[in-house]
């Protein structure tokens, strides 16, 4: 049974999609994508590692997974208090170059980070700016419906008229938490967001639409309750971002679809990924903390061990980046493979029965628990209790690659595991002894590991079984 901790309900709680039955396994997944205006940093990319996994639980657990990421190309401005300027034209700005320009790159960056990191690719990706008329349909009901009121600069959401706004976040009774600053202009309420806002009269935007009697484009929350209602329907499964989401965007995006629709809950899973952080501040593109994936592979580290990296943190704990951890990943990644290589070349099966799968199962049934996982990966290795089927099994979620071990193996120095240096040593113990039926019988338990013994005039020589 898979359990999953609930934002909305501050709970872990048994997964039961909304459409039940056994013909009907279908479940709608939204995970908020990125705003294309910079590389995605690693901190980023934690997150959609993290969505990833959730993703590959439930196609384990034989859902049918209808998986939609929209491309934030418009409307997401600098300051989440609905001023400051449009992350997209400032980009633009930066690099001397068109909006669409800067998205379409910053786009097709992402999708290579994602297949480098051996992401499963969404069925759906959408665009905020090609469901324009969604979203100013949206709006329009949402003002039909009294839920709106306009400013010189945008329509706003009056989140007094919601008496349950807030609840994702446990914000209570409009009150900000001390210390807060929030930039009111003309809204009526601390909380009220913009759902549609007009272009500035006093510069020319790239990007802008006709709606509502003048120029505009549309504020960042309508763009993912327009898409994700759109290709999932008005109420689906589950919704996951970062940690930073939940008190603002996620919060309006719930309080604006339950109040077109009319029906609750908009989404019944709520899934949070927490931060990576670089020192004592989370990794943020406005900083200058900013890692990107391409540095690590200029650094000849590759992506496959940054996932291994995040697997052995549980998504709901903050992850504080480091280089040396790094390096221990990738080192941690290389005996993996090492060890899955030896596996697959591995004639004789000595398993023993240890219910290895069924808790390997249990823990990413349990919230996702990756590096509980990965401990049972690793105590099944150094227990001779696991073969090579089982670990591609396993790598059905972990996503490590570990079909392509020999190749990625290859090159490489060959690290002797434990157990077979201990029979080596016997080994050459025995023909000190000239014990040579010892000798041979040491040989013929070496093999069964894996690994070849030669002797040379220097000594016992060791190469992998090559199949
Ligand atoms: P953005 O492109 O800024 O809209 O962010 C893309 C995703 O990354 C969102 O789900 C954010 O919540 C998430 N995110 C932003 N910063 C971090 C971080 N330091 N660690 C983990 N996730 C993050
Ligand atoms: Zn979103």
């Amino acid at each position: 049974m898979l359990n999953l901790y609930n934002t909305l309900t501050r709970k872990t709680e048994p997964f039961e999609p909304i459409k039940k039955g056994w013909f009907n396994k279908t479940v709608g997944l939204y995970t908020c994508g990125p705003t294309v205006y910079n590389y995605a940093h690693i901190g980023n990319l934690r997150t959609y590692v993290f969505e990833d996994i959730l993703k590959r639980v439930l196609k384990y657990n034989k859902y049918k997974v209808k998986h939609v990421m929209n491309i934030t190309d418009v409307g997401h401005l600098t300051s989440d208090a609905d001023e400051g300027e449009d992350k997209l034209e400032k980009g633009a700005k930066r690099e001397n170059k068109t909006v669409w320009e800067i998205a379409d790159f910053y786009t097709k960056k992402f999708q290579e980070n994602v297949q480098d990191l051996n992401i499963l690719p969404p069925d759906i990706w959408c665009k905020a700016t090609d469901h324009i008329p969604e979203q100013i349909k949206l709006v329009q009901t949402l003002t039909d419906k009294g839920y709106t009121y306009e400013t010189s600069d945008g329509i706003y959401f009056d989140t007094t008229k919601v008496s349950d706004y807030g609840k994702l976040a446990n914000l209570q009774n409009q009150e900000l938490k001390a210390g807060a600053r929030i930039e009111m202009g003309e809204k009526k309420n601390p909380h009220d967001f913009a759902l549609w806002k007009f272009s500035p009269t006093n510069e020319k935007r790239q990007m802008e639409w006709d709606a509502f009697g003048r120029k505009g484009f549309p504020g960042w929350h309508i763009e993912c309750s327009a898409m994700s209602m759109k290709y999932l329907g008005e109420q689906f499964d589950i919704h996951c971002g970062g940690i930073d989401h939940v008190s603002i965007h996620h919060t309006n995006e719930i309080a604006q679809s339950e109040a077109v629709t009319g029906k609750k809950p908009w989404v019944k899973y709520w899934l949070h990924g927490e931060f990576l952080n670089m020192g004592n501040d989370k990794m943020a593109k406005s900083g200058n903390n900013f890692v990107t994936l391409d540095t690590l592979k200029e650094k000849g580290i590759s992506p496959l061990a940054y996932r291994y990296l995040l697997l052995q943190t549980h998504y709901r704990k903050q992850l504080s980046f480091s280089w040396e951890a790094l390096q221990a990943a990738e080192n941690g990644l290389k005996r993996l493979y090492d060890e899955t290589a030896r596996l697959k070349d591995l004639k004789i099966k000595r398993l023993k029965d240890l219910k290895i799968s069924e808790r390997f199962e249990a823990a990413v049934d349990d919230d996702l628990n990756t590096p509980q996982a990965l401990a049972l990966v690793w105590e099944g290795i150094n227990n001779n209790i696991i073969d090579y089927k089982t670990l591609l099994k396993f790598d059905q979620i972990l996503g490590l690659n570990l079909n392509n071990a020999t190749e990625q193996q290859n090159n490489r120095t060959t690290i002797i595991p434990d157990e077979v240096q201990r029979l080596l040593d016997e080994r050459a113990e025995a023909r000190k002894n000239k014990n040579w039926a010892e000798s041979d019988r040491l040989r013929d338990e070496i093999a069964k590991l894996g690994f070849n013994v030669e002797d040379t005039s220097e000594g016992q020589k060791i190469t992998r079984h090559r199949s």
